[in-house]
């Protein structure tokens, strides 16, 4: 571990997860009606009407303490919301624990896209340019500023590689898809997304992408067969980034060593 892990900089870290709560329960509501944040760093309620005291976007607690609705304007706070803010802290906060250091400048926007963009893509179908665009570009920037610094060119090519090959295949899919369905297969959200997530996994190495890859396709295979059992799957419009997540978080938290693994690639 680096000096600069100090306790400073796991003080300065805890600060930065908290403080990227607020703003992902915003673009969360916002990103996912259409709209633009701004100021993200201001409370303000989920409406876009009016600001909101700090006491009244304390995580989980406001939502509790308020009785779910606004104290101003009186809107139903939807559950998700509260489980947004958890889900910023156990995934975001996981990996800030799991990989501690300079490649959280990677890691820790791609985790907090990963919070932000389930809970939109289950609710719209779309992963919001908003998100996808920037953070692809803020990953190569940050690949490519860790290969000097504290990484490897090795590292940099590994993670790109992989950032777009997972894009590619998914493309290839999705034309696939439409080719024998004749529907799209996949909104196009998911694979603007994917670089990024591919970058982050990449980085980590070969066999943490691996386990992302797996993970991902397992997840969509339970849900395809759940569907399938339940005849609903001519019906179902399922999102993909949903699997992506489930593929990004088991990476990143559980690295490229997933107990079991043997098992199921054998059963
Ligand atoms: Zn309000």
């Amino acid at each position: 571990m680096t000096d600069w892990w100090s306790p400073w900089g796991q003080v300065l870290a805890a600060i930065l997860v908290l403080a990227s709560i607020h703003p992902a329960t915003t673009a969360v509501v916002r990103w996912g009606d259409g709209r633009a944040v701004r100021r993200p760093w201001r409370p303000r309620c989920l409406t876009d009407d009016h600001d909101l005291a700090w006491g009244d976007v304390v995580p989980v607690v406001s939502w509790i303490r308020l009785g779910r609705t606004c104290r101003t304007c009186g809107v139903a706070i939807p559950w998700a919301l509260p489980v947004v803010e958890l889900a910023v802290v156990v995934v975001v906060g996981g990996v800030v624990v799991v990989h501690p250091g300079p490649v959280l400048v990677l890691l820790a926007p791609v985790a907090w896209s990963v919070v932000v963009a389930t809970p939109i893509d289950l609710a719209h179908m779309i992963i919001p340019n908003r998100l996808t665009l920037p953070l692809a570009g803020w990953s190569l920037a940050a690949v490519t500023g860790l290969a000097l610094t504290v990484g490897t060119w090795v590292d940099w090519r590994r993670a790109v590689l992989v950032g777009l090959a997972v894009p590619a295949v998914m493309l290839a899919m999705s034309l696939l898809f439409e080719l024998v369905r004749g529907e799209p297969g996949m909104g196009m959200g998911d694979v603007k997304w994917a670089p990024s997530l591919g970058m982050a996994v990449g980085w980590l190495g070969a066999d943490v992408a691996l386990v992302f890859v797996y993970t991902t396709v397992v997840a969509a295979g339970v849900v395809a067969i759940v569907l399938l059992a339940t005849g609903r799957a001519a019906s179902a419009r399922v999102p993909y980034g949903p699997y992506l997540a489930v593929g990004a978080v088991t990476a990143l938290l559980v690295g490229g060593d997933l107990p079991g693994l043997g098992g199921l690639a054998l059963a």
